[in-house]
Order: C-alpha cells, then sequence, then structure tokens
C-alpha cells in the first residue's frame, strides 16, 4: 500500500544536473579574458581586460581581444600576445571546420572509385579541372 511512496523519493534524490549550464563553454580558452555577469545568461561575458560587456557569447569576445573587425570593437588593452593567442584560437576553430569538409568530401570520391571499378574499366572523374 504506501510502495508508491518509496519511488517518488527516489526520483527526487536526482538533482544533481544543476551545474552542467555554468560548465557550458568552460573549456573555450575565451574564458580566460571572460568573467561571466550574469549566471542566468551564459552570453554575457565582460572582458577582463578592458572591462566592457558584451552580450553575444565567448566568441563574440574572442573577436574582441583578437581585434577583428566587423561584429565588435576591438579591446583597447589586448596586449600583442593577447591578440595572437585568441587569433589562433579562432582560426583554430574554423580550420577544424573545413577538415571535417574536407573528410566528408575524400570519402565520397573513395566510394564512386569503388563503384566504378566494379562495372567498366573506364572511371569518369567529375569536379576535377583538366589534368595535365
Ligand atoms: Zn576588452
Amino acid at each position: 500500500m504506501s510502495q508508491t511512496q518509496n519511488v517518488s523519493s527516489a526520483a527526487s534524490n536526482a538533482t544533481t544536473d544543476n551545474s552542467t549550464a555554468l560548465k557550458r563553454a568552460s573549456n573555450d580558452m575565451g574564458w580566460e579574458y571572460g568573467i561571466l555577469v550574469d549566471p542566468t545568461n551564459l552570453d554575457k561575458i565582460q572582458c577582463k581586460l578592458c572591462g566592457k560587456i558584451m552580450s553575444s557569447g565567448i566568441s563574440r569576445l574572442k573577436k574582441h581581444i583578437a581585434q577583428i573587425k566587423g561584429s565588435v570593437s576591438s579591446c583597447p588593452n589586448a596586449s600583442k600576445e593577447d591578440i595572437a593567442k585568441c587569433k589562433a584560437a579562432i582560426e583554430e576553430g574554423s580550420k577544424k571546420k573545413k577538415d571535417k569538409l574536407q573528410a566528408a568530401k575524400e570519402i565520397r570520391e573513395e566510394v564512386t572509385i569503388i563503384e566504378e571499378e566494379d562495372g567498366d574499366e573506364e572511371v569518369e572523374i567529375v569536379e576535377r579541372g583538366p589534368i595535365l
């Protein structure tokens, strides 16, 4: 009769997931330069170097430090070292994306070649420039 009560109390014990939200981007090197202003809004970050508050996330902060013109103003207090560090991190991020695309393309090419070998010996490779 009272067995249902046991089940519900066990379920209420599982409340250890609260901290995951704050750790979301903690492995990003950008946090070396930023402080979370509002724990309920992870995109609101204050620059440690100049005190400017940005509301567009850690990647925007890295652009701010790296002096990348366009969407954000440059940090007036960033040293050459800071700029180089953030630039490298941003470039690293976009390089990873390109590598993924390149890998996917290579796999697709391999697959087409194997399929062609099964039938005719004439393998046509499309999407390539003239071979000299
Ligand atoms: Zn700054």
